[in-house]
């Protein structure tokens, strides 16, 4: 491949949204009416939204093309079949159940396979697949790498599973109560991090040695397919198309929000290999999501997404700029000294919240209370990823207490400029030049499923 300068973007801009600026005063005032919470802002009062890059894609032109042209049909809709098509050849898996998002794909998938007691080993949690697991009755166990806890180590597959981990599970356990694997692809909650072709190969074959399913969370595989290509030798010359094809290869389906790579809103998958078990996951489909022909799915939404699928793949320049541009923001926080997740992972950059505010217990909330001040900064809207979205421990009562407290700032895929990402990094800076004035947070509402999304705080008075 022909050297680049640098990881500009290979498209340029037709249309755009104004953004609304806020003052200092407002932005106190907004974030004390949310309870401290950035899920409960108006994103009226956001000036630059990196809360999530889940859904906040801006669509090609192709793609808001393909949504005058989906087809409404209650059942057989031509753009379900599109779909299909896409899905096909481009995550190779023949099987697909559609669903109005991740969750309602890890739902099907957790509510046909997991019986009261079963265990489900992953790499590292993620909050609606744990949820979903232990609704059916499972239990989820973390068997990721050391390395993913450690928010210094610059190993560079802090994704991958840990196989001597999950051997002493399937010992402890036994295969028959493990109904599958759940191996997600650029673990989220570990920062973005990938895991390795190796990882994913030797995972998939101690699995086929107990007859125990792989099931990928294959939500941000693309973004997977990039660090093997950057970072794994013998990758460098295969294109991320291939890469990502190999990564399905090694499972027997996947859960898919379409919400992130696949550059749609809304929309998800399930994607399976055996008839059978799609069969029945079809059967309750229809009860949960619709008919299995558009699941959860309009025909325009079905249409946009089989076009962003493949369009996410056309060409390696789309993935390296958007990591690209992640890279960028993370490396002018590292060179200021701001504490940060390394190596700067795919989707965002995360900062590390116990070594930036270490005046602050864990119980305190300190990635929350991070979140809120940045917010009030530069109307940069952040989102916790810490102690208040690990929740409780059911049995006893307890937070879970994860080693990693991070605010995590996504950056949505084609949506802000470099200038943007200039700004952010100047709010950061300001508030850990002031980060002794940050307090801690107490709960006033704790809502007691994924309480991260409702949760309501006030500050501990000093
Ligand atoms: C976003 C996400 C999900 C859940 O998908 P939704 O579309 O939000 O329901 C599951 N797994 C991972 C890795 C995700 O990033």
């Amino acid at each position: 491949m022909e050297k680049r300068r640098s990881w500009a973007e290979p498209f340029r801009i037709k249309v755009v949204e104004p953004i609304r600026m806020t003052t200092a005063e407002e932005r106190e005032r907004a974030i004390a009416e949310a309870g401290y919470n950035s899920f409960l802002l108006r994103s009226e009062d956001v000036y630059i939204d990196l809360l999530t890059d889940s859904g906040t894609s801006a669509m090609s032109d192709h793609q808001w093309a393909a949504l005058m042209v989906g087809d409404e049909a209650y059942a057989g809709s031509r753009s379900f079949y599109r779909l299909v098509e896409a899905v096909e050849e481009v995550y190779g898996y023949q099987e697909l159940v559609p669903t109005h998002q991740g969750r309602g794909a890890e739902h099907i998938l957790s509510q046909i396979l997991i019986e009261p007691g079963d265990v489900i080993p992953g790499n590292m949690y993620f909050t609606t697949t744990r949820f979903h697991q232990e609704y059916a009755g499972g239990r989820f166990v973390d068997v990721i790498v050391d390395e993913a806890h450690d928010p210094s180590s610059l190993y560079p597959f802090k994704g991958n599973f840990d196989l001597d981990k999950l051997q002493a599970v399937i010992d402890e356990h036994g295969a028959a109560r493990i109904p599958y694997i759940s191996f997600e692809t650029n673990v989220n909650m570990a920062g973005g991090q990938p895991a390795s072709m190796a990882n994913l190969r030797a995972t998939y074959e101690l699995c086929r040695q107990h007859d125990i399913l792989m099931i990928l969370d294959a939500t941000r595989a693309l973004e997977n397919a990039y660090y093997i290509q950057q970072r794994e030798e013998g990758y460098a010359d295969r294109s991320i198309a291939e890469i990502l094809r190999e990564i399905c290869s090694y499972s027997d389906g996947a859960t898919v929000s379409s919400k992130k790579d696949n550059l749609v809103n809304i929309g998800g998958f399930l994607a399976l290999r055996d008839l059978d078990l799609a069969t029945r996951a079809r059967n309750l489909l229809v009860a949960f999501e619709g008919l299995q022909t558009y699941g959860g799915m309009s025909g325009r939404d079905m249409e946009a997404l089989a076009t962003g699928i493949r369009e996410m793949v056309s060409t390696d320049d789309h993935v390296r700029a958007r990591v690209g541009q992640v890279e960028y923001l993370g490396d002018l926080l590292i060179e200021a000294g701001i504490p940060v997740v390394r190596p700067i992972g795919g989707h965002g950059v995360f900062l590390d919240a116990r070594a930036i505010l270490p005046h602050l217990t864990q119980d305190l909330f300190p990635a929350q209370a991070l979140t809120a001040a940045l917010y009030v900064d530069g109307g940069v809207r952040g989102m916790e990823r810490g102690i208040v979205s690990a929740g409780r421990d059911h049995e006893t009562g307890e937070h879970h207490y994860p080693k990693l407290e991070l605010v995590r700032l996504a950056i949505p895929r084609r949506v802000y400029t470099q200038a943007h990402m200039d700004v952010v990094a100047e709010s950061i800076i300001t508030v850990h030049e002031q980060r002794d004035r940050i307090g801690g947070l107490r709960f006033t509402y704790e809502p007691d499923e994924l309480r991260f999304f409702q949760a309501r705080f006030e500050p501990i008075p000093t």
